[in-house]
């Protein structure tokens, strides 16, 4: 065998190598991103078997999850302001924009929004009044608590919510 043989096989093995790593990661990367979905699941279908975060006393896949699954399942705007609450702590964006009216949805904050809801441990909801918003209802209020922690400090958002019907189903519309 030549020298020059020598070094092109040489670089022929560099070469070989390279690619069996690049397949060896690739098949790693898909093994780890397989199990994160799996572990979501199973986070997920546990979630279902939880006592609802609203505070309803219900498991969350006879409460909110209905909610969350299909919006126009919601009856009273009592019952979306909970819903919403619970979809701040599950993380469900899509929910809290779909639950919003459109002329005061935060679109454009959206990633933020999940950022922040996910870095905070919410604690619970206390629903104070609420006024209207029944099933015959087109408007109507519902004043709350929702305590959080945010970076281990206690916190509370206190408002007084104005809820109307956009799409045929009831949305927030924003602070009284
Ligand atoms: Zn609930």
């Amino acid at each position: 065998m030549s020298k020059q043989g020598k070094i092109k096989n040489g670089n022929n093995k560099a070469k070989h190598t390279k690619l069996l790593n690049q397949k060896k990661n690739k098949i790693r990367e898909a093994k780890a991103l397989n199990k994160q979905r799996l572990k979501a699941l199973i986070t997920k279908s546990n979630l279902y078997k939880q006592d609802c975060s609203c505070g309803s006393g219900k498991l969350y896949e006879d409460c909110c999850a209905i909610a969350h699954k299909n919006i126009e399942l919601v009856t009273t705007a009592g019952q979306l302001m909970r819903s919403r609450y619970t979809a701040y702590v599950v993380g469900d964006i899509e929910y809290l924009m779909k639950s919003h009216h459109s002329s005061t949805c935060p679109i454009k904050e959206k990633k933020e929004i999940l950022k922040w809801t996910k870095s905070v441990k919410w604690l619970r909801l206390e629903v104070l009044n609420t006024a209207k918003g029944g099933v015959g209802d087109t408007e109507g209020t519902v004043e709350f608590k929702a305590y959080f922690e945010e970076n281990g400090v206690a916190a509370v958002i206190h408002e007084n919510s104005k809820f109307n019907r956009e799409n045929e189903h009831w949305v927030y519309l924003g602070e009284l």
